[in-house]
């Protein structure tokens, strides 16, 4: 039996309470009630010319609609702007892969990207992947409070610049990245040079809920989205790409049936589109007010870890970070060891990222912000529609025996 099939027998059978929003939330019940229907009734392929194939695409349509509203594209090319996906980490391949692919068909010998330090690993990887292959890659650093400088970008631009990706919300320390900011900066090199590129995407996996990812108000050309970080199923996400003609700005990366504008090759996964649509219409609605009871919540566990506890510290900028995440860093001990004794008492943390949960290597968003000394104690603690004061108030006596 490993370490972790221990541990979870260990748990098993309290009452657990889940501090781990930023890895992925429950699916919210009129969303999974929505999705039912097309497990079990409407269980048609999208791509069927009968009627079961026909209620399919209805469904994919009406949600493409919805998403695209959800991001504030109304207008009749909206529509098309929206291509669903397993997911982000698909929706970030795509657009990396895709951008560069096109950008050297179009004659671009030495595509350059360039994104920031603290990107989720599905770019970061990708990116580096793209370098392997011949492109340039420029990784633009943070300010120690996690953070992009639009100045320090633009600086960064070059003429064969043809992508620039910097994520919304950092999914490790929670940090709001100036998105409009580095757009203007964008718009003002991309004028100079008269031409399409460099195009600007942002990887909004955990801003949806609680930020308005409105394209135009952003000015992004791209956006990616994820169902399962907003009350939504896991293994579906989308990727706007702006102006109703993908296949102009990307080349696809998958080969097959052509679904999804020719941009995502696979038969599609109706329920999910489905949950992924209602999801966003649900958070939508809740966005405001739920954004100002997460806020209030985190600042007051900041300050009462911080009280409770001496040598804790909170990473990222206090004014720029997102409702719902917060990293801190727990005096010596090992963040595995503590999240297991957490787990064990009752409460469901994570050590740094759950995509990194598995890696040894320290998180390369705690090198880049300068703290990776103390990157081995940090923990990362996620809020969500399910957290309470009372459950806070039993989670800062729990770390406070934990770390005793
Ligand atoms: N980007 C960010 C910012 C994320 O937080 C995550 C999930 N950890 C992803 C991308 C990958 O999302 P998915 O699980 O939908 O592939």
């Amino acid at each position: 039996m490993s370490n972790i099939q221990k541990n979870t027998k260990k748990s098993v059978g309290k009452t657990m309470h889940y501090l781990d929003y930023a890895a992925t939330t429950p699916v919210d019940r009129s969303v999974f009630r929505a999705m039912a229907p097309y497990f079990t009734k409407q269980f048609g392929n999208a791509g069927s010319l009968h009627s079961f194939g026909q209620a399919a695409i209805a469904a994919v349509d009406t949600s493409r609609e919805m998403v695209a509203r959800a991001i504030h594209r109304t207008h009749r090319d909206g529509f098309r702007e929206i291509i669903f996906t397993s997911g982000a980490t698909e929706a970030n391949n795509l657009v990396l892969r895709g951008v560069v692919s096109r950008a050297r068909e179009q004659g671009v010998k030495k595509p350059h990207i360039l994104i920031s330090a603290i990107e989720h690993e599905s770019v970061r990887e990708t990116a580096r992947a793209l370098e392997r292959g011949g492109a340039s890659l420029t990784v633009v650093p943070v300010s120690q409070d996690g953070v992009v400088n639009a100045s320090v970008l633009a600086r960064a631009l070059t003429p064969e610049t043809v992508l620039v990706s910097v994520m919304y919300v950092n999914n490790e320390i929670g940090t709001v990245q100036p998105i409009r900011a580095i757009a203007d900066a964008i718009a003002h090199h991309r004028k100079k040079y008269n031409g399409t590129y460099p195009l600007f995407h942002t990887d909004a996996a955990q801003a949806f809920t609680y930020f308005e990812c409105d394209a135009d108000a952003l000015g992004v050309d791209c956006m990616t989205l994820s169902a399962h970080k907003a009350y939504g199923p896991k293994g579906v996400g989308a990727l706007f790409v702006r102006g109703g003609n993908p296949s102009a700005l990307l080349s696809s990366v998958t080969t097959g049936g052509e679904q999804e504008f020719g941009m995502r090759s696979g038969t599609e996964n109706v329920a999910g589109i489905v949950g992924l649509a209602h999801a966003f219409d649900c958070v939508s609605a809740r966005r405001k007010q739920e954004a100002r009871r997460m806020t209030a919540l985190r600042v007051w566990l900041e300050d009462a870890l911080t009280n409770a506890i001496p040598h804790v510290v909170v990473h990222g900028a206090q004014g720029a970070r997102a409702p719902h995440i917060m990293s801190v860093a727990c005096n010596d001990r090992l963040a595995e060891e503590i999240l297991i004794d957490l787990s064990i008492r009752g409460f469901a943390v994570s050590s740094g990222a759950a995509c990194s949960a598995r890696g040894v290597t320290p998180s390369h968003v705690l090198s880049a912000i300068g703290s990776a000394d103390c990157a081995r104690s940090t923990i990362r603690i996620s809020i969500g529609h399910g957290t309470t004061k009372t459950e806070l108030r039993a989670f800062v006596r729990t770390v406070k025996t934990v770390l005793a």
